[in-house]
This record gives structure tokens, sequence and C-alpha cells, in this order.
């Protein structure tokens, strides 16, 4: 069995991931901590298993940035060109990739999380979460569009 694997790098090219298989996910973040660390008023996610994304170049360049200490994001950029590469939940095991920096990657959001907390509606019709999908930690709360 012959398994995808796409590459994700920052804008200066330093870093660089290998992503295994398929996203599990896809969806648009709406929370501040995202739109803060991108200055973007949606973050397009992707999230993989955490073993499925590696680190192929550049490990020594990135720096992480935890706005709260524990489990929930560890939030990691590149030291040269700033750019965001991933967040790490080691919470649920995922990681999150911004969808827009994996190559050859069709956005294909399934939902939107953290959907209170938005500066942009969009109503597309897709599940809005109060926070996130209850088969990946979240309570499964549904909120309005
Ligand atoms: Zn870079
Ligand atoms: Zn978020």
């Amino acid at each position: 069995m012959n398994e995808i694997i796409r590459t994700s790098s920052c804008i200066c090219g330093a870093v660089q991931l290998s992503l295994t298989g398929e996203p599990v996910v896809m969806a648009y973040c709406h929370c501040e901590s995202c739109r803060g660390w991108l200055g973007a008023p949606v973050h397009a996610s992707s999230l993989w298993p955490a073993r499925n994304v590696r680190v192929q170049r550049g490990a020594d360049l990135l720096e992480t940035f935890k706005r709260t200490e524990g489990s929930g994001s560890h939030r990691k950029f590149c030291r040269l060109c700033g750019a965001p590469v991933l967040i790490d939940h080691p919470a649920n095991g995922m990681t999150d990739v911004p969808a827009g920096s994996v190559a050859e990657l069709v956005f294909k959001p399934r939902l939107h999380s953290h959907y209170p907390e938005r500066v942009l509606a969009i109503r597309d019709g897709l599940p809005k979460y109060k926070d996130f999908d209850p088969d990946l930690g979240g309570t499964g709360e549904m909120v309005p569009e």
C-alpha cells in the first residue's frame, strides 16, 4: 500500500515537513489564538495524526510559542521567516498544519470550530461547533450560523 506523501514548508523554505496519508479533518478555526497567530480572520486548518507529520528539514530553526502552559496548543514557527509551520495538540495526539502551506492539498473543510469567537461569519451550511468536534476531544456543542 503506497500512502501519499505531501510536503509543507515555511515561506523561506528552510523548514520543511513531510505529511503522510490524508488529514483526519480539515476545518476552519475561528478562535482568537489562531487569529492572533496568523493575523487572519480565520485559520484554514488540516489536522493530522502527529506521527504522520515529520520535520524533514530545519528542525533546529523551529521555535515554539505556547499561549498557555499545558497540553493545549504548541505553535511552531520558523525562526528565519516567522511563518507558522504547525500546531501540536498533545492532548489529542494531533498536529495542525495550516492548509495553505501544504503542497497539492485541496482544502475541503468539514466543519467550523470555535465559531462563537468569529469575526467573519461563513454561511456555508457546514456544522458550526462551539469548540470542536467530539471525535477530536471537543464537546460537540453546536451553535447557529
Ligand atoms: Zn522560514
Ligand atoms: Zn484556533
